[in-house]
């Protein structure tokens, strides 16, 4: 079954959508009582159940039913215990529809007097259609709910090979129970033809109905499902070299057991049996060209369903790469204790500045601060406290930036605001409006009574003599440190 959500069983998969399946094991291991009971209950009635109608399809001979189909008159088979053995593999893993698809045939064929060594090889058939159809599914991970266009053409697609490759069970049939060669080809083409009808008009509608239980049954016993470890593209080139393998046989049986017939009728003799050679000839013929128009709307349609699966999941990888990057980029820039700009991004946002108002001739501010005192506060109340006074400046001042400005850490509890096409008055307004509130905000102090702080600010207008941005920096820096030495607590504007 293929789940849509995003499951934590697969530690390989990269795919928000995998195929899963219910472990055996881990139904063992992780089950509760009546997990175990539960499923494993309705899993042996529908094997008892496969087995019993698989037994009545031989008794009442539900084969040979005359279909007309494209011009060409087919004998398709009713064969009710692959509805069952494929809901099973499509919704909870290969091996739960294979053993009752073996037994089923297994059963039938001792019953119909098959030598038993027959018997064993005839079985196999649905299981390995069966298997080749999960491996489809697996492959491109393709929900089983059939209620878009895409699901249901490849579900159609995985039906028909899956037929293809369980239909070579006929000629065993045949074979055993010595079957003239004119009905050779009609019973291998009945077999699988039936089987594919009986899986579009009863399987589909029946994944239709139930798949949304089932799914959501796998979501909540998640601990239940086995983890996929098949790398998916091991999984698309076994199911390439499945799907070439069965149009060869497909190719091969139709032309080797056509021609057959069709030479059978025409030694049988007389203008008569010229006559149903050719009819046979015929429809041999369209029956081929539309079991090989199909193969190739599915090869195209199949194709494009892997390029779409690829192409989704390199979307996504790429997505998260970039969301990767761009996480990994803000990380660099920014300081660890405050979420501000680094003292390297500060440093590069500031040479940016003043390259960038130099060229337009606009105004920019710099606002250097540092924490007053701010060694006693780390002695009194410890690192803790200091830090948490830290990260307390860092808020205050990132509600005073506006999206143009830059407000970065310097190092220690030394912190810059770079204002854009800024004003000397209203540099000074901002810088007084942060001295304020930090003078006014309380600091947790780790158990002792709420600390307060100050800052000291040195204002540097961009000026037309500085050199360079460290030129503007050192003037910044200066007139923060006369605002020390005239008692901190205030802002100096720099000469
Ligand atoms: P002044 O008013 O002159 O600035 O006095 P001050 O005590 O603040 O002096 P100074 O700026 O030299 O001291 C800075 C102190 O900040 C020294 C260091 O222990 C402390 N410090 C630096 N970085 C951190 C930090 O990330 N966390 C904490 N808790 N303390 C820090
Ligand atoms: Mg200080
Ligand atoms: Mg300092």
């Amino acid at each position: 079954m293929t789940l849509c959500a995003d499951l934590p069983v697969s530690a390989s998969t990269d795919m928000a959508d995998a195929y899963y399946s219910v472990s055996l094991r881990r139904l063992w291991r992780n089950g509760s009582r009546q997990q175990k009971t539960g499923f494993l209950l309705a899993w042996l009635l529908s094997t008892v159940l496969s087995v019993s109608l698989g037994l009545a399809a031989v008794i009442n001979a539900w084969s040979g039913l005359p279909l007309e189909f494209g011009g060409v008159a087919f004998y398709v088979s009713i064969y009710p215990p692959l509805l069952i053995c494929s809901w099973w593999a499509l919704c909870f893993g290969w091996g739960w529809g294979a053993l009752p698809a073996y037994l089923s045939t297994l059963t039938l064929a001792l019953y119909a007097g098959m030598p038993w060594y027959w018997a064993l090889l005839f079985a196999c058939g649905n299981p390995v259609g069966l298997g080749v159809m999960v491996l489809g599914y697996r492959a491109i991970a393709m929900p089983c709910l059939l209620t878009s266009w895409r699901a249901l053409v490849f579900f159609l697609q995985m039906v028909f090979v899956g037929c293809m490759f369980s239909s070579a069970a006929a000629l065993v049939w045949c074979y055993t129970n010595q079957v003239d060669q004119v009905a050779v080809f009609a019973i291998w083409q009945g077999w699988w033809l039936g089987n594919f009808l009986q899986s579009v008009l009863l399987l589909a509608p029946l994944l239709a109905l139930t798949w949304p239980q089932a799914e959501a049954w796998m979501l909540r016993h998640q601990q239940l499902l086995a983890v996929q470890p098949t790398e998916s593209r091991k999984l698309v080139l076994r199911l390439m070299g499945a799907l070439i393998l069965s149009v060869l046989i497909y190719a091969f049986t139709t032309i080797w057991l056509g021609t057959e017939s069709v030479d059978a009728q025409l030694r049988s003799g007389g203008l008569e049996g010229l006559g149903l050679a050719a009819d046979r000839l015929s429809a041999m013929i369209w029956a081929f060209f539309w079991v090989i128009a199909f193969i190739a709307l599915f090869m195209g349609m199949f194709g494009y369903q892997m390029f779409l699966h690829w192409h989704r999941t390199n979307t996504t990888l790429l997505q998260q790469l970039e969301l990767a990057n761009a996480e990994l980029a803000q990380q660099a820039r920014s300081d660890g204790l405050t979420g501000l700009a680094n003292r390297q991004s500060t440093n590069q946002a500031l040479a940016d500045c003043w390259h960038n108002s130099r060229l337009r001739g606009e105004g920019a501010a710099l606002l250097m601060l540092d924490i007053d005192l701010f060694k006693r506060i780390n002695d009194e109340h410890g690192h803790v406290a200091g830090d948490k006074a830290i990260r307390k400046v860092a808020e205050l001042l990132r509600k005073e930036v506006r999206s143009s400005d830059l407000a970065g850490r310097f190092g220690g509890e030394e912190f810059v605001l770079l204002l854009r096409r800024c004003e000397q008055h209203t540099a000074l307004e901002v810088a007084e409006r942060v001295r304020r509130h930090v003078e006014q905000a309380l600091i947790d102090g780790e158990g002792d009574a709420p600390l307060r702080l100050t800052v000291s600010i040195g204002v540097a207008m961009m000026a037309g003599e500085d050199e360079d941005a460290e030129q503007w920096l050192r003037r910044a820096d200066a007139a923060l440190y006369r605002a020390k030495h005239l008692g901190r607590n205030q802002v100096v504007l720099a000469a």
